[in-house]
């Protein structure tokens, strides 16, 4: 992939690393390096119709997507959520490797970007962070990787369509029922809705991970509520599906 002048100036302050084992990697090379990109479990079929997590049996749905109904239409993960993803997702958030927001874009684009075209996505909307976590990490991760998609599928991103407006626990101390209750409440419109002439249509949510779900619905939930009908999710990991 061509380099555009911004790219370029993020190598020199952030010089690209592999993702999965954070070393920095050769002059000319990008990406998951070769020997990282052979323990990396890609999401294949089969999988969940809905949400796209990794199944063992042809089966249409995930237990938790089999007869409920979600706010999104559809969504694709990248990667599964093992060991060495949780590290890399670990650094992403919480050690200051934003420049791995890039790679993760540039790995959703080859592999989903036909998807993007096809949907007829009009715009991306990172989940939110609430200000006060922005505050001290410095950056939304999501917004990072929303932002590289941005530039690779030329599709516009917005990150004030939605606003986090409670500091809430992180989800992955919590049960699925108390993530629930941790999240009422949690987003709510921003002033994204009221600047724009008209609504997008179809939108895609980006996050970096998918577990339960529960973020993914609460941020559709909101867009609906706006009246954005088609709303699709892309994430960097998801949990398997049973
Ligand atoms: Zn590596
Ligand atoms: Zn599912």
């Amino acid at each position: 992939m061509q380099k555009c002048f911004r790219d370029r100036m993020l190598d020199f302050f952030y010089p690209p690393r592999c993702p999965v084992c954070d070393r920095v990697l050769a002059a000319g090379t990008e990406g998951i390096c070769e020997r990282c990109s052979i323990h990396v479990e890609y999401i294949r079929e089969p999988k969940c119709c809905c949400c796209g997590k990794p199944l063992s049996d042809e089966e249409e749905f995930c237990s938790d997507c089999r007869g409920k109904s979600h706010s999104f239409l559809q969504g694709n993960a990248l990667m599964l959520y093992d060991s060495l993803m949780q590290e890399s997702i670990a650094r992403f958030k919480y050690s200051g490797r934003r420049e791995y927001g890039r790679v993760y874009a540039q790995e959703l684009y080859r592999r989903y970007g036909a998807w993007i075209r096809r949907v007829g996505a009009q715009m991306l909307i990172p989940v939110p962070v609430h200000r006060s976590r922005r505050r001290k990490r410095g950056y939304n991760q999501a917004e990072i990787i929303a932002q590289h998609l941005s530039g690779y599928t030329g599709i516009a991103m917005r990150n004030d369509m939605i606003v986090r407006e409670k500091a809430t626990l992180p989800q992955k101390e919590l049960s699925a029922a108390e993530r629930l209750k941790n999240l009422e409440g949690a987003f709510c419109a921003g002033r994204g809705r009221e600047v724009l002439n008209q609504l997008p249509e179809c939108v895609i949510i980006i996050d970096d991970i998918y577990t339960t779900g529960s973020t993914l619905e609460a941020c559709s939930k909101v867009l609906r509520g706006i009246g954005i009908d088609r709303i699709y999710f892309l994430c960097v990991c998801i949990g398997k599906g049973c």
